[in-house]
């Protein structure tokens, strides 16, 4: 006989954790199988380099309503690394010095013309497929869009490297509708959307947020816990895991990330629409790089081209004697980001005056339990599939930071989806716990 409880969930990532919290809070008993010695997922607040650094998802803010939501549930603060006092960017070739608001002015035509018709195209981001024609624009990848804007060589360059810091991905794959989909979620202000991504930081690291959340949700977490198989009926699911244990739940939640969901073996198997953008994969397959160098250095933040190993690199921490650099890169079979020789190298282009001390990184694409980064999707992923990855089959469900509504590929998301799951679990047993009486009375 296998174990039985009322629900297990596929990952401790924060989906699944969030999924795991809003289900035990009603009563319901949760088991979480996560496949890694740790959980946080696609969050990772690892000590390297002499910090608490995040190895994975990092930024927040207070424009993005789920993360906020847990910011206050459990009193957590934000920060933010050390403001630009210098920056560095290519025109061609050549080196331009400036400040940040330089920099800015110069992004600012490119990115107010790529993205002035957002609003009618997304005007509720929380639902992201509301406008007639959405499909079509689609079809469009972010290069050929700011390849219409005939910009400057400067321009041009500035713009696309700024693209690549978001996207972490060649812009040729990228599809248009995820920058109108971050700008929505602003409200049609790029600047915002900028800080929303990449500015403010959790004081205590990821880890306080998944820390507090696993601890509330008094779920049964086990981790080193891989699945490899589900067998679904109407009745409910049996889960194989670890070396071959066996737990059968009247529900479960799959939130691996969405280029793995093709690997696991689901009986019966799933739908095309689910499927087909697991084997397409994501857009995103780029790097995040720490860089300690010697200092004191004056903070700075640079910018190069989608074609350099490093796009942009920019100070996070600021010591007396050493300081903290991150960076992101488009493609991470570019480079490795442990290698302190390449990474070295990778930072000449914009100055070869800094000592670099230590490099450490992780290479999510080839980690087996994401080989993903963040979720950006390529042209057509959108209006071909996310209906579909969201929907539910039978007694099977699916949370992902990759499938929200708002801010996909984001922290962000991972909590609206879970939330979402959780509470669409709840009012689905609900309903079959109360039919049989309903019948009963008529
Ligand atoms: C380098 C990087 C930088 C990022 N920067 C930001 C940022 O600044 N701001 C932001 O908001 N977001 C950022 N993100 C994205 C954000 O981290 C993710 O969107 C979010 O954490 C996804 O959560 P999730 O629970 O949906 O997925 P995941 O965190 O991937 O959780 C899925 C879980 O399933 C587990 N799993 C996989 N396969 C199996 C299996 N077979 N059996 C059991 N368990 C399995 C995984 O180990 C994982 O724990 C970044 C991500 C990366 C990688």
């Amino acid at each position: 006989m296998s174990e039985t409880t009322d629900i297990v969930v596929i990952g401790a990532g924060i989906a699944g954790l969030i999924t795991a919290r809003e289900l035990t809070r009603h009563g319901h008993r949760v088991v979480v199988l996560e496949a890694r010695d740790r959980i946080g997922g696609r969050t990772w607040t690892d000590h390297r380099l002499g910090r608490n650094l995040e190895i994975g998802g990092t930024w927040l803010h207070w424009v993005q309503p789920h993360s906020w939501a847990e910011v206050t549930r459990y009193g957590l603060s934000v920060t933010r690394g050390p403001r630009s006092e210098e920056t560095y960017w290519l025109a061609g070739n050549e080196v331009r010095r400036g400040n940040l608001e330089d920099f800015m002015a110069l992004i600012n035509p490119g990115m107010t013309r790529l993205l002035e018709d957002t609003m009618k195209w997304i005007p509720r981001p929380d639902t992201p497929l509301s406008v007639p024609g959405i499909a079509e624009v689609d079809q469009f990848n972010l290069q050929e869009m700011l390849d219409e804007l005939d910009l400057s060589v400067d321009e041009k360059n500035a713009n696309e490297a700024a693209w690549v810091g978001h996207f972490n991905a060649p812009l040729i794959h990228c599809a248009y509708t995820n920058a109108m989909r971050w700008t929505a979620a602003t409200a049609g202000s790029w600047h915002l959307m900028h800080e929303a991504s990449a500015i403010y930081r959790l004081t205590d690291g990821t880890q306080a947020l998944v820390g507090a959340i696993a601890a509330d949700s008094g779920a049964d977490i086990r981790t080193d816990s891989p699945v490899s198989a589900i067998r679904h009926t109407s009745d409910g699911a049996t889960v194989t895991y670890g070396g071959g244990q066996e737990i059968t739940a009247r529900r479960v939640v799959v939130t691996v990330p969405q280029n793995l969901l093709h690997k696991l073996d689901i009986t019966p198997a799933l739908p095309a629409g689910k499927i087909t953008p697991s084997l397409e994969k994501a857009a995103s397959r780029g790097v995040k790089a720490w860089i300690r160098v010697r200092g004191p250095i004056k903070p700075f933040f640079a910018y190069s081209s989608q074609h350099h190993p490093l796009s942009v690199v920019r100070t996070e921490y600021l010591g007396e004697n050493d300081a903290v650099l991150v960076a992101f890169g488009a493609d991470a079979s570019r480079i490795d980001v442990n290698n302190l020789e390449q990474v070295t190298e990778a930072l000449k282009v914009w100055r070869d005056d800094l000592e670099v001390l230590e490099v450490t990184g992780h290479d999510w694409m080839s980690d087996e339990y994401s080989e993903e980064t963040w979720l950006i999707q390529q042209p057509g992923q959108l209006t071909n599939y996310l209906q579909a990855q969201q929907a539910s089959e039978g007694v099977l469900h699916f949370a992902s930071g990759d499938y929200a509504n708002i801010w996909a590929g984001f922290i962000d998301g991972a909590i609206e989806s879970g939330t979402n799951t959780a509470r669409n679990i709840h009012t689905g047993l609900q309903e079959q716990a109360t039919a049989p009486a309903l019948q009963e009375q008529s």
